[in-house]
């Protein structure tokens, strides 16, 4: 099992039903789990797909739209339980304070975990466990934000070439922290013993209509995640409510060069899930795309 990969909690819109939860992320991410839109049963969902809530490290919310936050109290409320002692700084649109700020004084003991951090300003807002977390705003009914997550570039160390300079042990930290190192009478440059290698991304777009926004917050990104609310047929009527098309999110996917795509957020009106598949397979036939249904496990895709 990687440890970098998406579990997909829950993928309804704004009602569940009998098979799909409300909309809840889960981001493993090398031991930090980032919890993205803990929509209502989000506590539950965790259970089911055999997680601890108390390996979450961050807390993103998107907007205050039930469908994505009304599952926080009992997140958090159970993070406390658990016996969470560090702090885990919980991400949100500055619009959204007076929802959220209820929901978090609704869960005994929550200010024991989490720190409330309302963003104003999107861009560059919070570096969490080697990954930057940046923030756009979007275009639905309430102040929306979509996340994006950021591995810097780094590099990848050849254990042959390490050998053959005579590093070992934490010498070779040390390499890759100062970029040069005097070993065995002459200094090695990290470029003889190492490649670059490119950091990953993870984007998180929901809930939207279509925007430029939307592009970059997906530009390049190893894997994105695009709400899918509705079919063709209810085009109008996403865009008038700020809403995405099955189509219109694997055409994002395409525009924006990501590598794999996972579409969530399904209306109740649709039971089955085969003509959003469709419609965006017509849309972008050659997308790495997963329709996403409930306790789904997606992996970020390895480098090439
Ligand atoms: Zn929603
Ligand atoms: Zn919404």
């Amino acid at each position: 099992m990687s440890d970098r990969e998406l579990i997909v909690l829950g993928t309804a819109s704004q009602v569940p039903t009998a098979r799909r939860a409300h909309t809840a992320l889960l981001l493993r991410w090398e031991g930090h789990d980032v919890l993205i839109d803990p929509g209502e049963g989000a506590q539950r969902q965790l259970t089911l797909a055999g997680h601890s809530a108390a390996r979450i490290h961050t807390i993103c919310i998107t907007h205050d739209h039930g469908d994505h936050c009304f599952g926080l109290p009992g997140v958090l409320q159970r993070m406390a339980l658990d016996g969470v002692d560090h702090d885990v700084p919980l991400l949100y649109p500055a619009g959204s304070r007076e929802v959220v700020e209820a929901l978090v004084a609704a869960a005994p003991h929550a200010n024991r975990v989490v720190a409330p951090h309302p963003v104003a300003t999107p861009g560059h807002v919070a570096d969490r466990h080697g990954l930057a977390v940046r923030a756009a705003r979007l275009r639905h009914g309430v102040e929306t934000l979509g996340w994006r997550f950021e591995e810097p570039d780094g590099w990848r160390m050849d254990p042959r070439l390490l050998a053959r300079a005579g590093i070992h042990g934490p010498d070779r930290a040390r390499l890759r922290r100062e970029g040069r190192l005097r070993v065995g009478g002459r200094t090695v440059d990290l470029e003889e013993v190492a490649s670059p290698r490119a950091g990953q991304s993870v984007a998180v777009v929901m809930d939207t209509g279509w925007c430029d926004a939307a592009l970059d917050l997906a530009a390049d990104a190893d894997l994105l995640v695009v709400e899918a609310t509705f079919l063709d047929s209810e085009r109008e009527l996403a865009e008038e409510v700020g809403h995405l098309t099955a189509a219109q999110a694997a055409r994002l996917g395409r525009l924006a060069g990501a590598r794999r795509v996972v579409l969530t957020h399904y209306s109740q009106r649709y039971p089955d899930l085969g003509e959003h598949l469709q419609q965006a397979q017509r849309a972008a036939p050659d997308l790495d795309l997963t329709v996403a249904r409930d306790l789904d496990r997606v992996q970020v895709p390895p480098r090439p």
